[in-house]
């Protein structure tokens, strides 16, 4: 096609022009607008533009209402009989289609499957700025490389200086920036005073081009290496491989041997992982072991990183990327493999906008690619490991550590009865002075931030409680801070300062009950006040790197860790050896039918983070109910005995992996909306299908948040067509409910909370 760029005055934006060529002239463009409207919306294509069939998947501009909007064409359509007339696209963004192939059919699949409207799919997987209509962004990498007149004078700069460093790493041959990035954030100061003196320059390097590594840090176990076997057996097709193997058994070992075999073969792959676990060790690990540029994509990049990252791949220019749920949309034209690890992860479903889950779009996409799907986990969940166990998926095992790590022993730590301080019994502070002692860290575990969970008036019983929030049965108690001057409210947000005396009946005795991370890290000082503390929750560590400076700043020292689920991943920690879980009892007696698999894979997350290079870990685990038995299950048989425990009871009464679940909640400041709006929902269900039920109007477990009233409705089915076809016929009719307009309602195909 003849294509010839003009430059758009209104906005600035690039955007393109064909000869027009002879197509039916009442012929429109189908265009999915980034609205959340279940239609495509009909446009004549900018003056002098032929509609024709090439520019599906081209993003266009067009007038849309009193303002305009980016869109993408979808498809070539006939306006109908009575349709009043067509408004013109300003513009189209694209030479060619940005979206195609693969990418765009899976796109359509995800609207289809999670009845999301096209143009809000295709907004949440495309980078902001592209997004937003700018062009794409020019992907060429840079590196540094030491002039002549540099190569002269590096022997007259000063000995250990970042400077000199950095010269003599670059004397050679251009190192690339990601790579010098590694060694941290002196560098580019450093290379911006060479390129002053005339030392060296800033250069644009060949697509792929190969920094360092290429080399396996270890001969492969024969464990790992049937893995590795399974997986390139499976090169060449779609199929779906779970590996399963605790912590530190050498996982990220065999998806480091499956992409090299895939970049050998010039083929592209994605790795996802969760948002806490892409640290810049993990990267480093990357770069080091594949010795290509690896693109990450995480919220922590810039628009333009992310836009870059995007493109990279896009082009087919970028090899590797490594990022976070939303990567999974990244555009792979030369796909060979994709891997997710730690699949159970909770942050793969996203819980707004589209509520997609990253691992089965994952699935999707690599049976669409002909590729294998490798997904990683110590405690899979319960979904991939029936898929395994029913021979659908490869199961793949590592049951040791790798090298010489050994297993942390783990011991239950009957506290009833026993004097606690700050959550901690006699027998935790006595480990933990051992580990001290022995020059070792330890990690203490709580899964509650702040300071303690409720203000009580020891005189009247007044709680501190939330006013805009409601839980089943009661108020929501607010958290309090900043060691008893603040409150907060963890649903909303709302903060404020602490009374001194009580409003109900003016007493002043009012006391913090119940342990957050600062109490323990309190009680934890005033025992071992010459001890290295540091607390990891999202009070203290809000950035990714954060959580990994910190833990670089403890080092291997002697010291304490104290913190929540943060905790639970990421970093090696191989002075580690002693892992305290405190109050892990609420998670025992939770309504939510997931809740004893996420305390399941969060308990053992975190005992795996002991003991990892070589010394002996233990994990000792408090409790109040040492005969649970969950506890009991885990501890005799491990993850294993109890997903198959848990398997059963899924099965028997219906639930997911065995059943299928919808959920559609409403929210609205009146509760009389919402009920309105969920009642006529109901009544427009209408499936006849006898495996599909519907149930409610039920409570959400809050069932106010944040001052607004809040319910749903379940739907379920044995049958996951059943469930679809129910849920496409449904879903038209509550855009049309006139009650729909009074409340915000969304729709959830296989919610992972149910809240
Ligand atoms: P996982 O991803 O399962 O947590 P890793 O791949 O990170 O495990 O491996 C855990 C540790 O064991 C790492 O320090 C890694 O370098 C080391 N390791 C992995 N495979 C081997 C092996 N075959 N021999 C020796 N050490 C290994
Ligand atoms: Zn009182
Ligand atoms: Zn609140």
């Amino acid at each position: 096609m003849t294509v010839s760029a003009v430059e758009n005055g209104v906005s600035g934006m690039r955007c393109y022009t064909r000869p027009m060529p002879s197509t039916n002239v009442s012929s429109c463009w189908r265009i999915a607008l980034p609205l959340p409207l279940p239609r495509l919306f009909d446009y004549l294509p900018p003056a002098g533009i032929g509609p024709d069939a090439g520019w599906v998947g081209c993003r266009v501009r067009v007038p849309f209402g009193k303002g305009e909007r980016i869109g993408h064409v979808e498809a070539i359509g006939e306006p109908a009989e009575d349709a009043p007339e067509l408004r013109r696209a300003f513009a189209v963004l694209d030479r060619e289609p940005l979206l195609h192939g693969e990418l765009l059919a899976s796109l359509r699949w995800c609207a289809r499957y999670y009845h999301a409207p096209l143009g809000e799919v295709i907004a949440t997987a495309l980078p902001a700025v592209l997004r937003d209509g700018e062009p794409l962004p020019e992907t060429c990498a840079y590196g540094w490389l030491l002039t002549e007149a540099g190569q002269t004078g590096l022997a007259g700069l000063r000995r250990n200086t970042r400077t000199r460093a950095l010269a003599e790493r670059i004397a050679h041959a251009a190192v690339d920036e990601s790579i010098l990035a590694d060694a941290g954030d002196g560098w580019r100061a450093a290379a911006r005073a060479l390129e002053r003196r005339g030392y060296a320059q800033r250069v644009a390097l060949p697509g792929g081009m190969s920094g360092i590594g290429g080399v396996s840090a270890h001969e492969l176990n024969p464990s790992q290496r049937e893995a590795v076997a399974a997986v390139l057996a499976a090169r060449d097709r779609f199929a779906p491989l779970l590996l399963e193997g605790v912590t530190g058994s050498g996982k990220t070992e065999v998806y480091l041997e499956a992409i090299a075999d895939c970049l050998a073969r010039g083929r592209q792959a994605l790795v996802l992982v969760p948002e806490i676990g892409l640290t810049p060790q993990m990267l480093r690990r990357f770069r080091a072991r594949l010795g290509v540029p690896i693109h990450a994509l995480h919220s922590g990049l810039s628009d333009g990183e992310r836009a870059r990252a995007w493109t990279s791949m896009w082009r087919g220019e970028g090899r590797v990327l490594v990022g976070t749920r939303s990567a999974i949309f990244t555009p792979l034209p030369e796909a060979g493999l994709i891997v997710v690890d730690e699949e159970h992860d909770a942050s793969y479903k996203q819980h707004e906008g589209v509520r997609y889950h990253a691992r089965d779009l994952a699935l999707l996409r690599g049976k669409a690619l002909g590729v294998p799907v490798l997904l990683g986990s110590a405690t899979p969940s319960l979904e991939s490991l029936q898929h395994a166990l029913a021979g659908r998926y490869a199961h793949l095992r590592l049951r040791q550590r790798a090298g010489a790590a050994q297993p942390p022993g783990v011991r239950v730590h009957d506290v009833r009865g026993r004097a606690l301080v700050g959550g901690l019994s006699p027998e935790a502070f006595d480990a933990i002075a051992a580990t001290l002692a022995r020059g070792e860290q330890a990690l203490v575990f709580r899964n509650r931030r702040g300071y303690a969970p409720v203000l009580l008036c020891h005189d009247c019983g007044w709680s501190a409680r939330c006013a805009r929030c409601d839980a089943a049965t009661q108020g929501v108690a607010m958290t309090v801070h900043g060691g008893g001057r603040t409150l907060m409210c963890h649903h909303c947000g709302a903060r404020r300062p602490a009374p001194r005396a009580c409003p109900d009946c003016g007493g002043l005795a009012l006391v913090p009950q119940g342990q957050g991370t600062e109490r323990v890290e309190e009680a934890l000082a005033e025992r071992f006040p010459d001890a290295l503390l540091l607390r990891v929750d999202r009070g203290t560590t809000r950035l990714r790197d954060g959580l990994e400076r910190h833990l670089a700043e403890l080092g291997e020292r002697p010291g304490i860790l104290v913190g929540t689920q943060m905790l639970a991943k990421g970093h090696d920690l191989p002075n580690l050896t002693l892992v305290c879980v405190v109050g892990i009892d609420e998670g025992l007696f939770s309504a939510d039918f997931r809740a004893p698999e996420k305390l399941a894979q969060l308990l053992i997350q975190v005992a795996g983070r002991g003991g990892r290079a070589g010394k002996p870990g233990s994990v000792l685990l408090q409790t109040h109910h040492p005969d649970h038995p969950l506890l009991a299950t885990l501890l005799a048989g491990g993850y294993p005995a109890f997903a198959a425990l848990e398997l059963a009871q899924r099965e028997a009464a219906g639930l997911p992996p065995f059943g299928f679940l919808a959920l559609l909640r409403a929210e609205a400041a009146r509760a009389a909306a919402v009920d309105e709006f969920l009642a006529r929902a109901r009544d427009a269900f209408g499936s006849a299908d006898p495996s599909v039920s519907i149930h409610g109007p039920l409570p959400a477990p809050m069932p106010r948040r944040a001052g607004r009233a809040r319910a749903q409705l379940h739907v379920a089915s044995r049958h996951r067509p059943a469930l679809q076809a129910a849920m496409q016929a449904w879903i038209e009719r509550l855009y049309s409910l006139p009650s729909a307009r009074k409340v915000r309602w969304s729709l959830d195909v296989d919610p992972v909370d149910l809240y």
